[in-house]
């Protein structure tokens, strides 16, 4: 089994004027091919301690994949702290040397003697094209140890990721080896109970592995195939996903990148079903999330931001007296909001949002406090309370996505 670790080098870093996004996408496209990331590490643009980073990762790491540092500029040591290292030759690279003479000589600007630099190479490397940038990649096989170096720029040091280095990793891993993933997504159910439920398959599956995730929108679990073909990787796939959906295939909505929103879609429209939302404390996220993906017009009527009283009473014609006697945040605001957005718009469904988004109360309701109402066409309706915990935006989210499970459901 491989052991990988991802090194970043910049001050910048250090000084948290970036975050170092560099190693989380990494680390994210190592894991979906079955690769384990024991270590990030960060180090600032210093010679001597570029060099003792190499050093301790060389001794704990299979693969190490090093960011940033390759520019022509003063402070880009990775080079010379690897060759401190490994004493290894650097020569000059002649079509990468080329290439930025071509590129200064067409901006018609002097090239400094700095940049020379950037077209420097270990001699018994793997040149890797940079097709967005000047300093190219590196492979370098370094004793039973594989380095590799990457361009800090996110979109250089991504696309040679994609054209080179995955690839090349996958055949590192065996020959004959193939990785196939995918990853399940689910709402409605929380990690710690979606991780009881499979717990018992996660302990005796080993291929393809089971991994749970929390994500943005629900939770997920990762399943990770090995094999000889792909036919046989996604077999293997197809008949754990069945037994995870078994188990918990209630709170499934999607795999890979399909959104609760896209799945809510797809179900209204199969059943041939609009939707109108009235929106108080969302303030138009909820409809501006269903317009966000295509084909939104076959079940989207639109949306009313009713986020003053007056606006709920004159607008949305919430009576008066029913907004004295109950306020806007009950349930009998949220009933009558539904049902008059669904009648106003034509719709099948109505679905209403008020509540306080904080971060005081409101109506001596505290911040959080939200409801919920699906009205149907058939008069058929469902009216939520929440009690939703932490700032504005992320009350409003919940909401929002509360919103969208409710349709799912
Ligand atoms: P250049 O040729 O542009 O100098 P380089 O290989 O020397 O590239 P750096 O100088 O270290 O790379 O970084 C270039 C830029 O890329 C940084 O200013 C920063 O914006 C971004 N960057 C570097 N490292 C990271 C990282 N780990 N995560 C996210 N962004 C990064
Ligand atoms: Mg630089």
């Amino acid at each position: 089994n491989i052991r990988a670790e991802i090194v970043a080098v910049g001050t910048e870093l250090l000084l948290g004027q970036i975050a170092d996004t560099n190693a989380q996408w990494i680390s994210q496209r190592l894991a979906a091919i079955g690769i384990n990331v024991h270590h990030h590490a960060v180090v600032g643009d210093n010679l001597q301690r570029v060099e003792e980073q190499f050093k301790l990762s060389n001794e704990r790491s299979d693969v190490i994949i090093v960011t940033g540092g390759l520019g022509p500029t003063e402070d880009d040591l990775t080079r010379e702290a690897f060759q401190k290292l490994s004493g290894m030759e650097i020569v000059e690279h002649e079509p990468s040397m080329k290439k930025i003479k071509a590129y200064f000589a067409k901006q018609k600007i002097d090239m400094t003697p700095n940049n020379r630099k950037q077209a420097r190479v270990f001699a018994d490397a793997d040149i890797l094209d940079n097709q967005t940038g000047m300093a190219p990649g590196m492979i370098v096989p370094y004793g039973d140890k594989t380095w590799i170096f990457l361009p800090g720029v996110p979109h250089e040091m991504k696309r040679m990721m994609a054209n080179d280095i995955l690839p090349y990793l996958q055949r590192l891993l065996g020959e004959d080896t193939i990785i196939k993933s995918v990853m399940l997504r689910f709402i409605g159910i929380g990690e710690s109970r979606l991780e009881h439920e499979l717990q018992d398959l996660i302990q005796q599956q080993t291929n393809p592995t089971i991994a749970p995730l929390a994500q943005n929108e629900g939770i997920a679990t990762r399943l990770t195939a090995k094999a000889a073909t792909d036919e046989e990787a996604l077999k293997l796939i197809e008949r754990t996903k069945q037994d995870v959906l078994d188990k918990v295939g209630e709170h499934y909505y999607g795999e890979d990148e399909q959104t609760l929103q896209a799945s809510v879609l797809e179900l209204l429209k199969d059943q041939g079903k609009s939707v109108a939302a009235a929106e108080s404390l969302t303030g138009g996220m909820f409809i501006d999330r269903l317009i966000a993906i295509p084909g939104a017009s076959h079940v989207c009527r639109g949306g009313i931001v009713c986020y003053d009283t007056k606006v709920k009473e004159n607008v949305l014609r919430v009576p008066s007296d029913l907004i004295s006697q109950y306020g806007t945040v009950s349930e009998p605001c949220a009933s009558v909001m539904a049902a008059n957005v669904s009648s106003l718009m034509d719709a099948d469904i109505g679905i209403s949002f008020t509540g306080v988004a904080g971060p005081g109360s409101s109506e001596g309701h505290p911040a959080g406090t939200v409801f919920i109402t699906i009205h149907e066409k058939s008069g058929k309706q469902q009216t939520e309370k929440y009690n939703f915990y932490g700032d504005r935006q992320t009350i409003r989210k919940q909401t929002v996505l509360k919103g969208y499970e409710l349709l799912f459901n």
